[in-house]
């Protein structure tokens, strides 16, 4: 109820009634004297039924109106409304209220793809796909609804189902990942045992279970073997753009390896080879032949420009030393003067001090190789029981892509991976010059 103070000029009257009617009673109000006159006369009411006839006609004409108005309304808007394809007749949903993909597409009327838009939702038990588009015409449609989770999660192990480790070498379990299409990561049971000190086949169990009792499992055989050998990696012309990709690579398989720098690159790079425990050693400054083996001096003068490089990089003076193209080179002998400085460096470098090493499983990333899987064939293949450095280029992007793979393949295989110390074995070549 509301009040409603009308002012007359001698009076104030006060009305009582519902907001809606205010405006009908006022009218009625004013009117009501007017109408009791009216009444008194027959034909007066004659005329007041005529004048409410065309009334009631009148209104009926506004409300018909507006009820076609309506209708137009609601006819332009369903024929603008985005149209909806869904591929199926029913969507998986799971007991957690969670819609799995379907597929499904939305347009405008205009035929603009607007599926980015459109919002996806679980309600009274029913798939509802919702869009408007640009011009604000709005449009759902449903579907049908089959609420349950029958797959088992994904469950994926790490490192792979067979793995080998050296006897007495630490065994680390490299776990798994479950993943459920209702549930996302599931928590992976592990069951099984390594003795990391007897040889034999070992099985570890994974088992992940999902929110509605869905269960995997895998199962890892794990072999303690003999060593067979060690392999070094070693990098020879860095850094370069490559070699943050090949630390990311060795710190993931927790492999160190040793970088034969020259001048090029970022002293960052060198920084995080040192950091990260790899070895750091000299390759020369220029790396050009034509300087570096004219003679000794000229040799001598690059290999301690490298050496405080990395000494202004990372404190350390490194002895460790690769001639560039190895200690048999014979492209030496181009600029050497006929002075066979080789002979003459192998020497000296170690009584300056040095330790030269060259190799003996060339990856042939400077020669014929071109892919990683030639690189990951010349290293694999030549791999036997022993000791052996291998010689890659950082300054290779197929190079480098192939060193995840030869880890495995070694790690798989019964070998150790060393980085190269000052008297570590040195691969020496035939001098030939
Ligand atoms: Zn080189």
């Amino acid at each position: 109820m509301s009040k409603v103070i009308k002012k007359t000029k001698s009076e104030d009257i006060t009305f009582e009634f519902p907001d809606v009617e205010k405006k009908k009673q006022k009218k009625s109000a004013k009117k009501s004297k007017k109408q009791i006159s009216e009444e008194t006369s027959p034909k007066k009411k004659v005329v007041v039924e005529e004048k409410k006839k065309k009334l009631s006609a009148y209104v009926l004409a506004v409300v018909a109106v507006a009820v076609i108005a309506g209708a137009v309304v609601a006819i332009v808007r369903s024929v603008n409304a985005p149209v909806f394809s869904v591929a199926v007749e029913m969507v998986q949903v799971c007991p957690n209220g969670k819609v799995l993909d379907f597929e499904y597409k939305v347009e405008d009327k205009k035929g603009n793809n607007i599926t980015e838009s459109a919002k996806v939702e679980f309600k009274r038990g029913m798939v509802f796909i919702s869009a408007t588009d640009e011009r604000g015409f709005y449009g759902e449609r449903a579907i049908k609804a089959n609420v349950e989770d029958k797959d088992a999660p994904e469950l994926k192990l790490n490192g792979g189902d067979e793995i080998s480790i050296i006897v007495d070498d630490e065994y680390e379990d490299l776990g798994a990942v479950a993943i459920d299409k209702c549930d996302g990561d599931v928590q992976v049971a592990t069951d099984g045992k390594v003795d990391n000190t007897k040889l034999g086949e070992y099985e570890v169990v994974y088992k992940a279970i999902d929110a509605s009792g869905n269960t995997a499992e895998e199962k890892r055989i794990v072999k303690v073997i003999e060593p067979v050998g060690v392999i070094y990696l070693t990098f020879d012309d860095g850094p370069s753009e490559h070699t943050g990709r090949l630390l990311d690579v060795l710190k993931e398989n927790g492999v160190k390896a040793t970088f034969f720098v020259t001048g090029r690159g970022d002293d960052d790079l060198i920084l995080r080879e040192y950091k990260e425990g790899h070895t750091i050693g000299l390759h020369t400054y220029t790396h050009r032949y034509d300087l570096i083996y004219q003679n000794t001096g000229t040799y001598f003068d690059d290999l301690y420009a490298i050496r405080d490089r990395v000494e202004d990089i990372t404190g350390l003076e490194s002895n460790l030393i690769r001639f560039p193209g190895g200690s048999s080179n014979t492209v030496s002998a181009l600029y050497d003067g006929g002075r066979h400085i080789m002979s003459t460096l192998v020497d000296e470098v170690e009584e300056r001090g040095f330790s030269y090493f060259d190799w003996n499983i060339s990856s042939g990333d400077a020669g014929e190789a071109k892919t990683s899987e030639e690189v990951y064939d010349n290293v694999t293949d030549h791999l036997g029981e022993g000791t052996f450095v291998v010689l890659q280029h950082d300054t290779e992007g197929f190079s480098v892509d192939a060193v995840e793979d030869i880890i495995k393949y070694g790690k798989s295989h019964g070998y150790r991976f060393k980085k190269l110390e000052a008297d570590s074995y040195g691969a020496h070549h035939w001098v030939n010059n």
